[in-house]
Order: structure tokens, then sequence, then C-alpha cells
């Protein structure tokens, strides 16, 4: 397949025009109408010969929207599809601070999560840096944004795909996104969510790059944990906290747990007491979700008054906690729910003709 213009960053798509024998400043007009969302034929301030011969060689665009349900609270789904078909899925939120993007970094995962619907196919395959990026590019000119005019100012990794399973391209995503001559969204209004993926996170010390770290925890009990995440097989919750204080040290960002609160599952007083022994002092704060429950499992969620119950009791234990806000239900699912529910229709479609 073709490569597509967002997989290159800003000093690779200045060489690929300097081969061409195109002027430095060249670089810079594409590099800023790929951000842009812009089609070949809409980058007029290039020479058209230039356009047909990159067209010849190269996609324009990484993904398509292909629909998008919005909520009554304004929250938007969007399903994306990539150049060889396949669908990956975003959500926009609006919030008074700005709108945040939630991104998905592969097609499937292969984490196995019990109760998360991105996983139940396993991975189909690792998104491109131009892919990634391009989910930021096509929602901010969905909203009327470009380079100048940022429509899209905060992101979230939490869609799809476990970001720390896709590291390279991670990293080059994070370098376009974050780059002064491209969307330039800083570091801060960028969180990264990982199931505990403990070497990487050594690694993503390393890179200089002080995003909001979080850790989808979901139980303090190593023996528990590995009931419904199959990674807590490979890496201890121990080893998970000394990570995230390597982070801290380095970047000096709080770090924070996710905790998906399953009916009857995690959220007694034992589990109370163990996060409070694990986490106390700690520069961190907990991310209470209620589960989305989807079809493929029989996990329930807990009340809104048990969610709120349980936060009350980590935060008189001197733990930082909140629930997180519900939006976007009547459109929502589970993250991965809409793209598995649109693939099924589509080959139920497909037999019924
Ligand atoms: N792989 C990364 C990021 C993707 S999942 C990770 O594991 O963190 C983003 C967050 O959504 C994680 O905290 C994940 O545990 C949570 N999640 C997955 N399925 C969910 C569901 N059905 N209900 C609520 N949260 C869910």
């Amino acid at each position: 397949m073709k490569k597509c213009l967002a997989d290159f960053d800003y000093n690779e798509i200045t060489n690929l025009l300097k081969d061409m024998g195109q002027p430095k400043y060249r670089g810079e007009q594409l590099f800023k109408d790929v951000c842009s969302y812009k089609s070949f034929d809409e980058m007029t301030t290039l020479p058209k010969t230039l356009r047909e011969k990159l067209k010849e060689e190269y996609f324009d665009k990484a993904l398509y929207i292909e629909k998008y349900f919005e909520s009554k609270d304004g929250t938007i789904k969007f399903l994306f599809k990539l150049n060889d078909g396949n669908l990956i899925e975003g959500v926009l939120m609006k919030y008074k601070y700005g709108n945040t993007l939630c991104l998905s970094t592969q097609v499937g995962c292969r984490m196995g999560c019990e109760f998360c619907a991105s996983t139940k196919d396993g991975l189909v395959r690792n998104m491109t840096v131009g892919e990634i990026a391009t989910e930021v590019y096509a929602v901010n000119s969905f909203l009327g944004g470009n380079i100048q005019k940022r429509e899209v100012t905060n992101l979230v990794l939490m869609g799809s795909g476990e970001p720390f399973d896709n590291y390279s391209n991670l990293i080059g995503f994070l370098k376009v996104i974050m780059s002064d001559i491209g969307l330039n969204i800083s570091a801060r209004n960028i969180s990264l969510s990982t199931c505990g993926l403990v070497d990487n996170i050594y690694k993503f010390c390393d890179e200089g790059i002080p995003l909001n770290l979080t850790i989808s925890l979901h139980n303090p009990f190593d023996e528990d944990r590995k009931k419904v995440m199959p990674i807590a097989k490979k890496y201890t919750i121990k080893e998970i906290l000394d990570a995230c204080e390597a982070y801290f040290k380095k970047t000096k960002r709080r770090y924070i747990f996710e905790y998906v609160l399953i009916n009857g599952e995690n959220d007694t007083e034992a589990h109370v007491k163990e996060l409070t022994r694990l986490l106390k002092g700690k520069p961190c704060h907990i991310n209470l979700i209620r589960l989305n429950e989807i079809k493929e499992t029989s996990l329930k969620s807990v009340t809104d008054k048990n969610a709120y119950l349980f936060m009350d009791k980590l935060v008189k234990n001197g733990l930082s906690a909140t629930v997180r806000r519900q939006i976007g239900v009547d459109i929502e699912g589970a993250c991965g729910q809409l793209r598995r529910r649109y693939i099924e229709e589509e080959k139920n479609e497909g037999t019924s003709n």
C-alpha cells in the first residue's frame, strides 16, 4: 500500500521534497497542509505539477470520517475508515476549557482485558504515526479548525489499543502533534492511558515528554487483577508503582490511576484498605469509572450511589479521588463497541443480500 504524507514529520517531509528538487519552504507548506487535513486538490499553495507527482506515490489523508453520532450533551463519537478499509473509533468531548479528543492507537488490541470490547477480536494491526495523527487533523477540521485555529485542544490516548504496545509509532505521533510547526499541542494537554507495560513506562521516562500518565489499575490485589487483566501476569502492581515514581521523578507530573468499578469484584472495604495502603502519600490521583457494560461479559457496574460512596471512603483515608463524569451515554457504548457493532452490521447486510 502507498505511504501517507501524514506519516512524515516536518524534517522528513522537507527532505522528501528536497529530493524532488523543491526549496525548503515547500516542506513547511506541505506539512501545514497535511496537519490541516487538506486534500491534494486543496493544497493550492503548492504547484500543481508537484501535487500530481506526490499523488502518484502517497495518500494525502490517512483516514476519513465514515460516520459520526452526536449526543444530546454535545459529545461526538466518530467512526474512522483507514485507507486499507479498517475501522477505528474516536470520541470528542466538549468541556468548558476546550475540546478533548479520545484517540485510538491500534486496530483492536491484544491485551485481553475481560471488560473491554476493543480486545475481543485481538489485535488486527498497529496504527501508523499518520493514522493516529490524522484522527486529530480530521476532527479539528470537522469542527471548522485548521492549523492557525485549533479546535481540538486536548488529547487522551484512551481509545482502542494499548499505546505502549505500539511504542515507536506512539513516540512518532507525539513528536508530530507537539511540533510547533504543526498543531503544537502541549504535552500538558495530552493524557496517555496504559494497562501497565512497565518496561515501556521506563523507556518513556527517557523520552522527556511530560504528559499525564494514566495507569489502568482496576484492582489493588495482584491475584485478582490477573483475573481481569492478563498483563498482570507479567508485571506486579509494585513494579508498576515503581515505574510511576520514576516517571514522576523525571517529569514532576502527578500520575493517575483509572479504576473501573465492577459490582462485587473490586468495590469492597478490603479494596479501599489496600488502595489506601498502596497509594497514600503518593503523588497520584484515582479516577473512578463506572463500568460500561458490554454484552461479551456478565460483569456489572456499581450504582452511581456506590461509586460515590467508594470515592468518599478513599478521600476520607487521605487519597485524591473523583468519579468520572458520564458523558455521551446515549451514543457511547464502551470503547470499541461502535466498531464491533458496525462490522457485525456490515457482515449481516452482506449475508442477507
Ligand atoms: N490500553 C489502554 C488504553 C485503552 S482503554 C489501557 O488499558 O489503559 C482506556 C480505559 O478504558 C482503560 O482504563 C480501560 O480499562 C477502560 N475501559 C475499557 N473497557 C471499559 C468498559 N467496558 N467500561 C469502562 N471502562 C473501560
